[in-house]
């Protein structure tokens, strides 16, 4: 008796864990983020549709954001990490001690490293989307306020708003090879398998190479890490210019393999959250006329519109993960002594 009452919470408690394990795509994919992590339901989530078209009131140009992001490197280290954390590829350059400062971030923001999201095909990949554009590839160079935190994962857990800064860039199809990314491309090959264990040093590269020429105009936003557990704690620069990616650097992103229940076979594609709503959330731009200087989306355009699904339960009826874990761990500890 003593061995079922083990084995049935057991049981509860591995369903549980394995609810932890969130893809993008697939039974723990975007649609059950908000079921698997309350969070995720919040009303401040990322990424968002920066739309001009018709009357959109939520974009307010705030001169004060100034073209003045400054990146700055104590530490002249020879390489970087590289690795694939079986939902995007990562760079590591926190040796570096790179800081972000400017750009009315108010603080200073320690850079973690850069990490991409793309589509399986050409039509999508991006998470912010410029009037419903989406572009094939976004990388997101991750900040914590150093001046707030010790280090990111106190930053993360803090549950504050502005705790992160993430830069978000744009990548859209061109013909050439963008130079700029070959320091990291020429090394994915090596992180095909997804495994947080393998790093592999690359040749160090300055950041501020991977940002378009005009870094000048952005949109800035509060909203929240794009995976889960979907933390409201970002403060987000998106620039408005992007930066051009080949369908060859394209193939290197989209021939790494993510884990899904144990079979590592799978292409790592698509690791991109659709857009949320804005709630009410306002949306300053650093340049006066979004209207004028947003692309805007062509009937032809063969990009499917993307929806958000889910996330219409009530707070009542989701379950805290973190409460089922604390459940589960006492019940067994309860059991193991009665043995
Ligand atoms: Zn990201």
């Amino acid at each position: 008796m003593t061995r079922v009452l083990y084995v049935l919470p057991l049981f509860v408690c591995l369903s549980v864990i394995e609810a932890a394990k969130w893809t993008h795509i697939g039974k723990n994919g975007t649609s059950e983020w908000s079921r698997l992590f309350p969070q995720c339901a919040g009303k401040s989530q990322s990424p968002i549709n920066l739309d001009s078209t018709g009357d959109n009131p939520s974009f307010v140009y705030d001169p004060e954001l100034t073209n003045d992001l400054d990146i700055t490197k104590a530490i002249d280290v020879e390489e970087y990490y590289l690795f694939n954390n079986a939902h995007s590829a990562v760079v590591d350059t926190s040796a570096a001690e790179i800081d972000v400062t400017g750009a009315k971030l108010g603080s200073t923001y320690r850079v973690a490293g850069p990490h991409f999201h793309w589509g399986a095909e050409n039509n999508r990949g991006s998470e912010h989307t410029f009037n419903g554009i989406e572009y094939p590839l976004e990388m997101h160079i991750v900040t914590f306020n150093r001046d707030a935190y010790p280090d990111l994962m106190a930053a993360v857990t803090s549950g504050q708003p502005g705790a992160l800064a993430v830069v978000g860039v744009m990548f859209k199809l061109a013909e050439e090879d963008n130079p700029k990314l070959k320091p990291i491309t020429d090394y994915l090959s090596q992180i095909t398998a997804p495994d947080k264990t393998i790093k592999v040093s690359i040749p160090s590269f300055e950041l501020s190479s991977l940002l378009p020429a005009e870094t000048g105009e952005y949109f800035r936003y509060s909203g929240s890490l794009t995976t889960p557990e979907c933390n409201e704690i970002v403060t987000w620069t998106v620039l408005l210019h992007p930066e051009p990616v080949s369908e060859s650097q394209l193939a290197l992103f989209r021939a790494l393999k993510h884990a899904d229940d144990g079979d590592h076979s799978e292409a790592l594609v698509d690791n991109y959250r659709p857009v949320q709503p804005l709630n009410g959330r306002i949306v300053s731009t650093s340049f006066e006329d979004a209207s004028i200087d947003l692309p805007v989306k062509k009937d032809d355009d063969d990009s499917d519109e993307k929806t958000e699904d889910g996330g219409d339960e009530s707070a009542a009826s989701r379950s805290s993960l973190s409460s089922l874990l604390a459940v589960c761990v006492a019940t067994l500890m309860v059991l193991w002594a009665k043995q």
